[in-house]
């Protein structure tokens, strides 16, 4: 399985005047071909090399092999808006991406890709990359739990990132799966809103502390946005970063709590498809897109854990879990009185409703294995 560690580059001043540089112009070869792109609904990666390719050279000055990538980095962002577009869209017929789909408009700093072509590594915690200007030698630090990783399952391809005026490179390498016990039982989880997740055991993850901080960062927003001078914006922006580390640090948190107790007590991970989940609450959700829980990446951590654990990963159809009664199966919206309580109205089985939803997860992935065993794509 891949993973992506982050290693910070330490560069001089102009070591960093080129690397900006480059990024710039970069970015907006993506935006030229993300014209092209759009303009002929091309977004197949050999096309829109044909179509795009000496344009990108002459108005440029980019390598060969860097064209390619741009070309490739816009190709592949199409793919994936039509994609997003197309799950968000899933349950409506006949209808067509092209309805919702703009032209990709690509950030002056955002990533730029490298791969063997463009980037070796030199040993003793450096790596040369390409600029405008030829090739730079510069020095990373791994810090952290990647302290000791090994380099020589590092691959090439790589994403230069600037953050908060520094320079990172995102590098992908080889990490071995552990073999994957098949189970019969399972650890039911459910999202929610007012506990991030519930599990079949009973344990509950993020309620109110998690609630008060998320209410915290959207009044905070909120009063930045209604003054909306410059510094006002400076604010805003860090304060964003704030929020992703918390909501990313906290992911982590539950991540390895679920799959540790996963492994400790022999049992595989059940969780929601989301293939399954209906419209209406994903555009809820939307709706203050901002202030939403980071749901996806959630997911994303606790199957690339599973993986490395050897832990399977369920996937049910999460219909009516949270109206459904664990114990008799008595199917009805009104037994779920309120949002957190639980009350069967055939057999009085009360429960905390996301924890009831859990044992419903449970119990699904025990009948429907092994049909729906997946497992997390590869990175
Ligand atoms: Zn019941």
């Amino acid at each position: 399985m891949l993973l992506t560690v982050k290693l910070k580059l330490i560069l001089d001043k102009e070591q960093q005047a080129l690397l900006l540089e480059f990024m710039e112009q970069f970015n907006e070869a993506c935006n030229f071909v993300s014209a092209e792109a759009f303009n002929s609904m091309n977004w197949n990666r050999i096309k829109l090399q044909k179509q795009c390719y000496y344009g990108v050279r002459s108005n440029f000055g980019l390598s060969a092999q860097t064209s390619i990538l741009v070309i490739r980095k816009v190709a592949d962002t199409y793919q994936s808006d039509i994609e997003n577009i197309r799950i968000r869209n899933m349950r409506r017929p006949g209808y067509q991406f092209k309805e919702e789909l703009r032209q990709h408009d690509f950030k002056k700093r955002g990533a730029v890709q490298y791969d063997a072509r463009c980037m070796s590594w030199k040993g003793n915690g450096r790596v040369s990359l390409l600029t405008l200007r030829g090739r730079i030698i510069v020095t990373f630090v791994l810090s952290g739990k990647y302290a000791n990783i090994d380099l020589s399952h590092v691959r090439s391809e790589s994403d230069l990132i600037y953050q908060n005026k520094i320079f990172y490179l995102a590098v992908k390498y080889d990490v071995e799966e552990a073999e994957v016990i098949t189970q019969s039982d399972f650890i039911g989880v459910d999202f929610g809103i007012k506990n991030i997740v519930a599990t079949s055991d009973g344990k509950l993850f993020c309620g109110d502390e998690c609630e008060r901080v998320r209410k915290y960062y959207v009044d905070l927003r909120r009063r930045y946005q209604k003054i909306g001078t410059k510094s006002a914006k400076r604010h805003l922006a860090r304060l964003s970063n704030r929020e992703h580390n918390y909501k990313s640090n906290e992911n982590h948190r539950i991540s390895k709590d679920l799959v540790s107790e996963a492994k400790g007590t022999g049992r595989g991970l059940a969780i929601e498809d989301l293939t399954y989940i209906p419209r209406q609450r994903t555009a809820k959700e939307a709706q203050d897109a901002t202030s939403k829980w980071a749901f996806r990446q959630l997911r994303e951590f606790i199957e690339y854990k599973a993986k490395l654990s050897g832990i399977p990963v369920v996937q049910v159809n999460p219909t009516f879990t949270s109206q459904r009664c664990s114990i008799c199966g008595y199917t009805d919206k009104l037994n779920r009185r309120t949002q957190s309580s639980f009350v069967c109205l055939a057999c009085s089985y009360e429960e905390n409703a996301d924890v009831n939803a859990a044992i419903n997860i449970k119990q699904r992935a025990a009948i429907s294995q092994p049909i729906v065993v997946r497992h997390a794509t590869e990175a």
